[in-house]
C-alpha cells in the first residue's frame, strides 16, 4: 500500500496537493504546523478540510520560529507589505520555513516507514521565497536522504504551475468549490476570497479570474 505525508496549511496550494495525494497514494496523512502565525483561522481551516477529506491531520507546534526572526506573518507589530519591495523578498517571508517543515515531516515519515512527502511549493509565481524553488527541493531531498540514510521522495505537483493552472488542477481533482470557499490564503486570515487587498489575495484572485475566463471561453476542456 502506497503512503504519503502532505505538508498542509489549509491554503489553496496545500489543499490542492492534499487531493492530488489522495488520488496518487492509497493512504495519506497530513501535517500542519502551529508556528505562531497570526491567524488561527489557517489551522481551523486545515482541521476542517482534512476532516472532510478523511485524512488524519497531525498538528506540530514550532514555537521557536516566531522568536528567532521577524516577519509579518508571526510578528503582530509588523504590517504586511501591501506590495513587494524592490530587490528584496516581501516581509511575509518566514526564513527557513519550508526547510524546517519538510525536515520535521521527514523525521516523522521515517518513523512511520513512509518515503513520500508532498509539498505545495512552486516557483512559477515566484514571490522571492528562495525555499519555494526547485533547486532547493532537490537539494533538501538529497540532504534528508543523507542525514537519515533513507530514501525520501519529495513531490511538488505545483512546482511549474502558475496560480491559474493550480485552480485548473483543483477543478480536475473535483475540489474547485472546496478550494475556493474553504481554504485560507489571505494574510489577514479571511477564508475563501479573503480581504482582496493583500499580496496573497491579489495573486490568488488574479489566477482565479484568469482560470475562470479561460474556462468560460472554452480554452480548457
Ligand atoms: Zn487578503
Amino acid at each position: 500500500m502506497s503512503k504519503a505525508i502532505v505538508v498542509f496549511s489549509g491554503g489553496q496550494d496545500s489543499t490542492t496537493c492534499l487531493y492530488w495525494a489522495k488520488k496518487n497514494f492509497d493512504k495519506v496523512e497530513a501535517i500542519a504546523y502551529d508556528y505562531g502565525q497570526r491567524h488561527v483561522a489557517e489551522l481551523t481551516a486545515a482541521r476542517h478540510i482534512a476532516n472532510e477529506a478523511g485524512v488524519h491531520l497531525h498538528i506540530f507546534k514550532l514555537d521557536l520560529m516566531s522568536g528567532i526572526s521577524h516577519n509579518s506573518l508571526t510578528d503582530q507589530e509588523m504590517n504586511v507589505d501591501a506590495d513587494q519591495p524592490e530587490n528584496s523578498p516581501p516581509n511575509t517571508l518566514v526564513e527557513g520555513r519550508n526547510m524546517l517543515f519538510l525536515t520535521y515531516a521527514a523525521v516523522f515519515a521515517k518513523a512511520k516507514g513512509i518515503q513520500d512527502l508532498i509539498t505545495g511549493v512552486g516557483q512559477s509565481d515566484y514571490s522571492g521565497y528562495p525555499d519555494c524553488r526547485n533547486v532547493f527541493i532537490v537539494s533538501l531531498n538529497q540532504t534528508l536522504n543523507l542525514s537519515m540514510d533513507y530514501t525520501y521522495r519529495i513531490h511538488t505537483p505545483l512546482m511549474w504551475l502558475d496560480k491559474s493552472e493550480i485552480w485548473q488542477l483543483a477543478d480536475e481533482l473535483g475540489v474547485f468549490e472546496l478550494v475556493r470557499d474553504q481554504t485560507v490564503t489571505c494574510y489577514h486570515g479571511i477564508p475563501g476570497s479573503g480581504c482582496g487587498n493583500c499580496p496573497s489575495c491579489k495573486l490568488r484572485n488574479r489566477g482565479l479570474n484568469k482560470y475562470l475566463n479561460a474556462r468560460k471561453n472554452g480554452r480548457i476542456e
